[in-house]
């Protein structure tokens, strides 16, 4: 399948569509996903139109990766999260419902089962607050 330049991660990173932003670099926009399995739940996109990890420059899969390392632990600390998952799905067959290459970072507790995937949108404000505070613990790093 082709890139689809309209696929709504590339109008995010167009700024055509919202989203609540934490961090960018030159590579890469990370922001909290709108329908969240868990509080906390952020992604990050490489600024490169990738479909998925098969045709994503090299150097891109290293600015994602390092931005999830960046952000690990800042969303870790702003969600007192004991543990978190990172995941990164390749195909519909794998799950992918959004065709630009990103990789989830989700906040987990004990006996705290993740909501269904991409099913539930969540309040505004709260995302919003939920930015500030993944922000807020970039700053201290
Ligand atoms: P995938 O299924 O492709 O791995 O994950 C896509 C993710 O994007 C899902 O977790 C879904 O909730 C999220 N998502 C879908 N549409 C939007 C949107 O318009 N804005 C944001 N911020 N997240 C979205």
């Amino acid at each position: 399948m082709a890139y689809d330049q309209n696929n709504i991660f590339a109008k995010i990173l167009r700024d055509e569509a919202p989203c609540f932003k934490v961090y960018e670099d030159d590579k890469t926009f990370a922001f909290m996903d709108v329908m969240p399995q868990a509080d906390g739940h952020t992604l990050v996109i490489p600024k490169f139109p990738a479909e998925n990890i098969f045709d994503l420059d090299p150097e891109y899969a290293a600015a994602v990766s390092l931005t999830v390392h960046k952000l690990a632990p800042a969303v870790k600390r702003a969600f007192k999260a004991p543990g978190l998952m990172i995941a990164q799905l390749n195909g519909a067959e794998a799950g992918q419902t959004v065709f630009h290459l990103h990789s989830h970072i989700i906040p987990r507790f004990n006996g705290l089962e993740m909501k269904l995937h991409a099913r539930q949108m969540a309040d505004f404000d709260l995302l919003k607050q939920h930015a500030e505070w993944i922000m807020a613990e970039l700053k201290q790093a």
